[in-house]
């Protein structure tokens, strides 16, 4: 029996796992793929307090040894759902079953697709969700960029000093990322922005060759690409929590102070329904969902 089970290892769950395990509780983080989350694929972090430059990744692997020499067991299983037994909570994984006494949950997002035909078989082949992880791949190549937030535009830079030319297509004319990161971009000269645009085909065979991209006054143009970076924001990875746990219509947890509506199921981090999604409110959210997982265990 677990004091706190933590579903997601990403800066919210380990957070909490630093927190429980400072607190004494027997914590279990459960995480489906690798620690880190999403933060893993951003180049550079310049806005964590104390922590200029660091990448994504290097904080990650930190945030999982502090955890790790803690004391907290992290173990890689994914999470299908969970059973409230009032006192206790059954958590499922594609293999076991594990009971704890409170539960966060800390799942984070996923990538959201553009949903063209193609898109799924050519991940690794001229697709990628990630520039920090792929991007080495098109050296000295043209890429593209999809996308008007801070992933896509921080995603554009940091191509544009590996691949010889970033395309950064967005349907609007307006970014919604940060203004400062904006005119970075627009300094760089290898980078070509296409506004009121969309990626509209995917020319592949056994690899993508080129990308259809047609402009909001219906024009069109074929661009000849190694690799499509899609960086279009974010869904929440809650599926397994439906009808147990009250959600917002687009799958975020609804969670004032982390509290679920499920007595003893906590939410955290970047899948709780709130307006600043961000490293470090993420880590905020971690802290917070253990302090009131000590209030109800009376600790
Ligand atoms: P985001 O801010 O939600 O931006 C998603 C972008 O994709 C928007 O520009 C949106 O266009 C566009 N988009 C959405 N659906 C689309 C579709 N179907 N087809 C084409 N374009 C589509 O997502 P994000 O950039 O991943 O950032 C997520 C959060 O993390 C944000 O709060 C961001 O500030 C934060 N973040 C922070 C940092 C940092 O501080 N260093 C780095 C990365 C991310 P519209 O603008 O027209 O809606």
């Amino acid at each position: 029996m677990y004091d706190v089970i933590i579903i997601g290892g990403g800066p919210a769950g380990l957070t909490a796992a630093i927190y429980a395990r400072r607190a004494n509780l027997k914590t279990l983080v459960l995480e489906a793929t690798a620690c880190g989350g999403q933060i893993i694929i951003t180049p550079d972090i310049e806005n964590y307090p104390a922590a200029m430059h660091i990448s994504g990744l290097d904080f990650a692997s930190r945030l999982e040894s502090q955890a790790n020499e803690l004391g907290a067991e992290i173990k890689f299983e994914e999470v299908v759902g969970i059973n409230d037994r009032g006192t206790e909570k059954d958590v499922q994984t594609d293999s076991n079953t594990y009971t704890g006494k409170t539960v966060i949950i800390a799942t984070g997002t996923n990538a959201r697709k553009l949903g063209l035909p193609g898109e799924e078989e050519l991940v690794g082949h001229g697709i990628s969700y990630c520039a920090t992880c792929d991007g080495t791949f098109y050296r000295g190549r043209a890429v593209a960029v999809n996308g008007g937030g801070n992933t896509a535009l921080e995603d554009a830079l940091f191509l544009s000093n590996i691949a010889e030319k970033v395309y950064l297509i967005h349907r609007r004319d307006q970014f919604r990322g940060d203004a400062e990161v904006v005119e970075k971009v627009k300094a760089k000269e290898n980078i070509e922005l296409l506004l009121n645009s969309q990626v509209t085909k995917l020319n592949y065979d056994n690899k993508l060759n080129s990308i259809e991209v047609t402009n909001t006054d219906g024009s069109k143009r074929d661009l000849e690409i190694g690799c499509l970076f899609i960086a279009i924001g974010r869904i929440p990875a809650t599926k397994a929590f439906q009808n147990k746990i009250t959600m917002h219509e687009d799958g975020f947890i609804e969670g004032e102070y982390c509290h679920t509506n499920v007595p003893g199921i906590f939410v955290a981090g970047d899948c709780r329904n709130k307006e600043v999604r961000q490293l470090v409110t993420a880590t905020s959210d971690g802290a917070v969902a253990v302090h009131e997982v000590l209030k109800l265990l009376n600790r």
